[in-house]
């Protein structure tokens, strides 16, 4: 079963202006695209997983509970959507103090030790930031780089699937 690392601020969800953070469940919004992208990856036998740098912690702006409120919610629209993910990894440091927080790789090897089945090299990192493509080559897994190689989730997910029944 191959795996899609899905980024989630500006993938998943509108992006907060720079500098502010999406602190509250009221300010996540879904984007266009996001839950159909998915759906389609999921029902062909895709796991998904929501790995996402929140700085926001480190600096006081939520809290942890703040945080895990965001990601229910988040799940709740998705699954009302027929498109929950498997897992969500956030790393709530600061810059340059952990060993997770994007374009390092610890929350990719967080959820392989939960999924052990996991296999880099079968896996695609799907994000809108440099740091989710530089964590993706550091882990030899394919890369969409939203923006640019896809508009959307389900943009990437028509791509994934179109290469993948190729002959
Ligand atoms: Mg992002
Ligand atoms: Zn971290």
């Amino acid at each position: 079963m191959p795996t899609a690392f899905l980024d989630r601020d500006g993938v998943i969800n509108r992006k907060a202006p720079e500098g502010s953070y999406i602190t509250r469940p009221p300010e996540f919004q879904l984007l266009p695209g996001a839950a159909d992208g998915i759906r389609k990856l999921k029902e062909h036998g895709w796991r998904l997983i929501v790995v996402t740098n929140q700085r926001g912690v480190a600096l006081g702006r939520m809290s942890a509970d703040d945080l895990s409120a965001i990601h229910a919610k988040m799940r709740r629209e998705l699954k009302d959507l027929d498109a929950d993910v498997d897992g969500v990894y956030a790393c709530p440091h600061d810059k340059g103090i952990c060993c997770c927080r994007k374009p390092e790789t610890g929350l990719f090897h967080q959820a392989r030790r939960d999924w052990p089945e996991i296999d880099f090299l079968d896996s695609v990192v799907i994000g809108d930031s440099l740091s989710d493509m530089a964590a993706a080559t550091r882990l030899g897994c394919q890369k969409i780089w939203i923006g640019h190689d896809a508009a959307s989730i389900d943009d990437a997910a028509d791509q994934l699937l179109r290469a993948s029944s190729a002959p």
